[in-house]
């Protein structure tokens, strides 16, 4: 692994800090999902009385009047974040495993977060640098496998004003269906008709070739890669997939999995895509491992040593799937970590 961004500290990554107009906390319409929750009247310290739902978790929901991206500075590159929608997990107990007896609910219940319900955000990374517009995935393209939550990437790109003809390049992390299938339409034309597509060779051959029978996925992801195989190019470790965005090898989750530095000007941001699939629980726990890991133990392995180098050079990241837009950093807690959201300004 060469990478020019492992070295020194980075802390002015994001000092352009986030200028999008995103008023998550503008709208009455917002949702309160409770958990848990039971009657109770609290005590202020004047004494008054309020009425409040103990053991309740605040969960801002999506209404008509979301803006579902923002855009920040990156050194002379612009990045825009564009929501792909969610992905309505339900029950965690069934996603996320290999944690003690009830650490898995501490975690949740100390996060704030439903023991019972989670989600998890669909967050695409546009690039706009050196004349290029490059796209780090493409969400579930609507896939009825895996819901109405999520597929609204191309609704929510002409919100952002980016037209798919202008994108020139699509980078795919790895080979899962909520990352692939949006390349093609229902009829089996490219989507970003101009783009060329970036996989790793590995991921490639997993879903271009014999669908395996056992992934109820498999004929759609090997359909859409047909629908682009004249254009696909093949990235690897340590190489740069344009100038100044370079593939990381990061496998585990898929063999294949990539997360990539973009650099512009000084500036470093990652785009981590599975490294972690939940924004408490794979930072509280690293060693957790998700169902649709295939190489678990390999995989945690690779989240140890990028979460360590994330927390130590204090670099900025981009997580496909924490809450919209998915950037911060991570913050060491012993033997763990913290996610620390970026700071987003409205004006
Ligand atoms: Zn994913």
């Amino acid at each position: 692994m060469v990478w020019k961004g492992r070295t020194g500290t980075r802390r002015d990554v994001l000092q352009a800090g986030i200028a999008g107009t995103v008023g998550i906390f503008a709208s009455s319409a917002a949702g309160i999902a409770g958990a848990r929750a039971e009657d109770r009247t609290s005590t202020a310290n004047d004494g008054a009385r309020i009425e409040v739902k103990s053991g309740q978790t605040l969960q801002i929901s999506s209404h008509s009047e979301f803006q579902p991206w923002t855009r920040f500075r990156l050194g002379d590159a612009t990045v825009t974040v564009v929501s792909d929608g969610r992905i309505a997990m339900g029950d965690p107990k069934k996603w996320f495993l290999g944690l003690k007896e009830g650490e898995l609910e501490a975690t949740l219940r100390e996060s704030f977060l439903s023991e019972t319900d989670a989600s998890l955000a669909q967050n695409v990374m546009i690039v706009d640098m050196g004349g290029r517009r490059v796209m780090f995935d493409t969400g579930t393209g609507g896939s009825p496998l895996i819901g109405p939550t999520a597929g609204h990437l191309r609704a929510n790109l002409a919100t952002a004003g980016i037209a798919p003809d202008s994108v020139t390049d699509v980078i795919i992390s790895h080979g899962h269906p909520d990352h692939v299938l949006g390349l093609a339409d229902a009829d089996g034309r490219p989507v970003f008709v101009n783009a060329q597509v970036h996989i790793s060779e590995i991921d490639h051959r997993m879903i271009a070739g014999e669908p395996n029978p056992a992934d109820p996925f498999a004929p759609e992801m090997k359909r859409q890669m047909t629908a682009v195989a004249d254009r696909v190019a093949m990235i690897a470790d340590g190489r740069q997939v344009v100038p100044g965005i370079t593939a990381l090898a990061a496998p585990g989750h898929t063999l294949g999995h990539m997360i990539f530095g973009i650099e512009s000007a000084g500036h470093t941001l990652l785009n981590t895509a599975d490294l972690g699939h939940h924004q408490a629980i794979f930072t509280r726990h690293p060693e957790v491992n998700f169902v649709a890991d295939m190489d678990a133990a390999m995989m945690v392995a690779t989240r140890r040593r990028y979460y360590d180098m994330i927390a130590t050079d204090r670099l900025g990241f981009l997580s496909y799937h924490f809450p919209f837009p998915g950037v911060g950093h991570l913050a060491r807690t012993g033997t763990a970590y913290a996610y620390i959201p970026a700071s987003l300004d409205t004006v």
